[in-house]
């Protein structure tokens, strides 16, 4: 084999052989898996829906609040009367004509309505042809 020989077939092979060496060197990258279908399998179930009140729940106005008692002790010191003619105004001299509960402005109970609540009494109703000493006139 003569030099030009050698030569013609360095030249003819070394781009293979670089093409070679540089597949040998260069790293393995895969492409990633691809993401797996959507299928009922694979999607979460949606959150449960919140449970009603059962509908014959019983409700804080389903039952009336029991009336103010005059014997009570509160009651008696402040001069509560079911009836506002039974005021005793000799006691009570702030006691003003034809003032009753329903034309009180602590009185809540509905036009028409025969008692209602009062804050001075918790949780107890008043008569709204009631009275006590602390009557204030419903603007
Ligand atoms: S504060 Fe008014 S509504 Fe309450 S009991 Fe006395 S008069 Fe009646």
């Amino acid at each position: 084999m003569t030099p030009f020989t050698t030569r013609r077939r360095f030249i003819e092979i070394t781009p293979f052989a670089g093409m070679a060496l540089l597949a040998a060197c260069s790293p393995k990258t895969e492409p990633a898996p691809p993401a797996p279908p959507a299928s009922p399998a694979n999607i979460a179930p949606p959150p449960p829906a919140p449970t009603p009140a059962p509908a014959s729940a019983p409700t804080a106005s389903a039952t009336p609040a029991p009336m103010v008692n005059e014997k009570d002790a509160q009651a008696m010191a402040l001069g509560y009367v079911d009836d506002a003619s039974r005021a005793d105004i000799v006691k009570f001299k702030n006691f003003v004509a034809n003032s009753t509960c329903n034309n009180c402005a602590l009185y809540q109970g509905k036009a028409g309505e025969a008692s209602g609540p009062c804050p001075i009494f918790a949780s107890k109703q008043v008569a709204a042809k009631g009275w006590c000493s602390s009557w204030v006139k419903k603007a």
